[in-house]
């Protein structure tokens, strides 16, 4: 019995997948992989005798039987997701049927679209006194928010927000942030297809007309939304700076050049 291994493939460049993850497709009997944002991959590192299978169009039931086929047959079997496998990924659906059947299986992780968007557009998600705290979301499709999670609830925090599988569903974005209090100039992102060589686009915009600019650069699908107080800072006169990296904070690599009280 071979292994299967869930690998995030990254955000669509072929070259961000990781080291592991590549590895493992090099040697792969068999990989199952999750629609258009990765075939590249697995066509390029797999080898030529691979067997290699869209899942598109499969059910879980017939995912997890091809997997479990696979792993009878080959050592090494990959099941290539976009992203982060462990987000929005369905793995526990997918994995519990291979615990049943008694077949090993390890996750790889992956850099998850909402890394690759803030890097597309030279974003921090974080900055010092103003967000320290990143919540991945969506808002409800035909998958329901859990009580207490709806984006309303989770923007009245006024942290970075990136949310997920949801582009179809500004209105409703911009519904739930007004809810919560943002201001019509709060400043928001869009990036579709972030980190895939030339067709990424990078939508800058504020809550009051980020969806007539995505209309307007045809951005529908596969796209990023971020909404966060940090966005745009690096053009403000002035931040407050990372401790880190202050000449007056003492940690435990580096002696302050005029010590200050750690906090
Ligand atoms: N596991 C994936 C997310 C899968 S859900 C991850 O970690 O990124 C699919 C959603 O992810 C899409 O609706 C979109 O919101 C986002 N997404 C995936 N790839 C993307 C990309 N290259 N650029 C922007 N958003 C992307």
């Amino acid at each position: 019995m071979g292994t299967v291994w869930f690998v995030g493939a990254g955000p669509g460049d072929p070259d961000l997948i990781t080291v592991k993850g590549r590895r493992l497709l090099e040697t792969a009997g068999a990989v199952l992989y999750a629609g258009s944002l990765v075939d590249r991959a697995a066509t390029l590192y797999a080898p030529a005798d691979c067997a290699i299978r869209d899942s598109k169009n499969m059910t879980l039931e017939e995912m997890t039987a091809w997997l479990i086929d696979a792993a009878a047959r080959c050592e090494t079997v990959v099941r290539l997701q976009t992203g982060d496998p462990t987000l929005y990924g369905a793995l526990t659906e997918m994995t519990r049927p291979l615990d049943a059947a008694d077949v090993e299986w390890r996750v790889v992780p992956g850099v998850s679209s909402a890394m690759a968007s803030a890097a597309a557009a030279g974003e921090t998600l974080t900055l010092p006194e103003l967000t320290q705290t990143v919540i991945l979301t969506r808002v409800a499709g035909r998958t329901p928010m859990p009580q207490g999670e709806e984006l309303e609830a989770l923007a009245a925090h006024r942290t970075t927000l990136c949310i997920f599988l949801s582009i179809t569903l500004l209105h409703e974005v911009q519904r739930a942030l007004r809810a919560a209090g943002w201001p019509e100039d709060a400043p928001m992102l869009v990036v579709h297809k972030a980190s895939w060589p030339g067709e990424e686009k990078v939508v800058r915009g504020t809550l009051a007309d980020i969806k007539r600019k995505c209309q307007a650069e045809k951005v529908a699908s596969q796209a990023m939304i971020i909404a966060s107080p940090a966005l745009g800072a690096r053009h403000w006169p002035e931040i407050a700076r990372s401790k880190l990296y202050d000449p007056a904070f003492t940690h435990r690599f580096r002696r302050a050049v005029t010590p200050i009280e750690e906090s």
